[in-house]
């Protein structure tokens, strides 16, 4: 397993659409290394999902997961998320409610901001075993979902902002915009 480096904003992997991974392939020692390697990357780096074009691989694969013992006030303490690898998803917003929500991103460092999203999706894609897998998802692993299926189209949340109003550097975030900063 190893640590991979996590690509930044304005470096062009995250503007490029990212292919899909031929389910053939899925079972290959290189993408089932991309998935462990990824995991780590993500626990790293206290993420809680991490897209391939952010580790400079420009594949349509996204992991995710929250431990509830990870859970901090930055991401809340009513919300947790299974690990999972996701491949080559396809996402329908379920209905037309929408949640706006608190985003950061492990390639746009130290900053949230508040986005707009459905509140429900489902998914299509295929697992880590290359398994065809649907689900649908409310709250956050709804979010989580969207903000890294976005990244594999080029997209990342500042894209998503109806207003930059709500930007936020993480330390004014802790300050002024958790619900526990005495826990800090
Ligand atoms: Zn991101």
């Amino acid at each position: 397993m190893a640590i991979l480096k996590v690509a930044r904003m304005g470096h062009p992997v995250l503007r490029a659409v990212a292919k899909p991974i031929p389910p053939s392939e899925i079972a290959s020692s290189r993408i089932q290394r991309l998935i462990e390697d990824m995991f780590e990357t993500m626990t790293e780096y206290s993420g809680i999902g991490l897209a391939g074009p952010q580790v400079h691989e420009s594949l349509r694969i996204f992991v995710a997961g929250v431990r509830e013992a990870d859970l901090t006030p930055e991401i809340g303490d009513d919300r947790d998320m299974p690990f999972m690898a996701v491949i080559n998803p396809e996402i329908t917003a379920i209905g037309t409610a929408t949640d706006e929500d608190w985003e950061g991103c492990l390639s746009i460092p130290d900053i949230r901001g508040r986005v707009i999203r459905p509140a429900a999706v489902q998914i299509s894609a295929y697992d880590a075993g290359g398994r065809r897998m649907k689900l649908t998802a409310t709250g956050l692993p709804a979010r989580v979902v969207q903000h890294e299926t976005d990244h594999l189209d080029g997209v990342l949340f500042f894209d998503r902002m109806k207003s930059f109003e709500s930007l936020t550097f993480m330390d004014e975030f802790r300050r002024h915009w958790t619900k526990h900063e005495d826990e800090q």
